[in-house]
C-alpha cells in the first residue's frame, strides 16, 4: 500500500491520514510534520525553512523531495507508506516518480480529497479562529494564502496523476467516516 493523499488545505487530509494508516498499519510521512519537527527541533533545516512554513509558502522542491528520499529509505517504508502533503508540486510529482523508479516500486493509488472552495474557506475561517492550535501557519491570513499557493502550485498534481490514470478522486464533504469509506473503496479495500 503506497498511497499519495492530495487535497488542498482545509480537506480534512490530516484526519483522513490518521483514518489510512490505522486501517493499512502503514507509517505516515507528512512533510508538513517533519518540517515542523525540524523547526521545533532548531536544526539547520529548521532554522532554514522557518520563515517559509510561517508564511504559508511552500520549501523548494530539492530540500523536500531529499527528505522524502531519506524517509522512504528506512525499513518501516518497506510495507507500504502513506504520503501525506508531498508531492505539493508537479516538480516533486517527477522527482517522486524517479525515486520510484529507482527503487522498482508503483504506487498504489493517488487520493484527491475534493471540497468546494466555499466549505473551504469556511473551515479555514473556523480554524484559524479556533485557539489550541500549535501551528504558527493557523492565522485565517496565513490559511488564506495557503490556499492560494494550493490552487497555483499543486492542484496541477492533480491533473499530473489524471493523466497518468492514477488518480482517484474521492468526494471530501462528510462525517470522517462517511469520507475515510469512500478513500478505502477508492484505493480498493
Ligand atoms: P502541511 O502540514 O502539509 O500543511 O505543511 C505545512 C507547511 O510545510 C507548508 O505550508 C509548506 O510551507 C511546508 N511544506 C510541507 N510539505 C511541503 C512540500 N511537499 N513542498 C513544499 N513545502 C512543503
Amino acid at each position: 500500500m503506497r498511497i499519495v493523499l492530495l487535497g488542498p488545505p482545509g480537506a480534512g487530509k490530516g484526519t483522513q491520514a490518521m483514518e489510512i494508516v490505522k486501517k493499512f498499519g502503514i507509517p505516515h510521512i507528512s512533510t508538513g510534520e517533519i518540517l515542523r519537527e525540524q523547526v521545533a527541533s532548531g536544526s539547520a533545516l529548521g532554522l532554514k525553512v522557518k520563515a517559509t512554513l510561517d508564511a504559508g509558502e511552500l520549501v523548494s522542491d530539492e530540500v523536500i523531495m531529499e527528505v522524502i528520499e531519506e524517509r522512504l529509505k528506512r525499513p518501516d517504508c518497506a510495507k507500504g507508506y502513506l504520503l501525506d502533503g508531498v508531492p505539493r508540486t508537479v516538480r516533486q510529482a517527477e522527482i517522486l516518480a524517479g525515486i520510484l523508479e529507482k527503487t522498482d516500486t508503483e504506487l498504489t493509488a493517488v487520493v484527491q480529497i475534493s471540497v468546494p472552495e466555499q466549505v473551504l474557506m469556511e473551515r479555514i475561517r473556523h480554524r484559524g479562529l479556533t485557539s489550541g492550535s500549535n501551528r504558527s501557519d493557523d492565522t485565517a491570513a496565513v490559511a488564506a494564502n495557503r490556499l492560494q499557493v494550493y490552487w497555483a502550485q499543486t492542484a496541477p498534481v492533480a491533473t499530473y496523476y489524471r493523466d497518468r490514470g492514477s488518480l482517484k478522486e474521492v468526494d471530501g464533504v462528510g462525517t470522517v467516516q462517511e469520507v475515510s469509506e469512500r478513500i478505502f473503496k477508492a484505493v480498493g479495500r
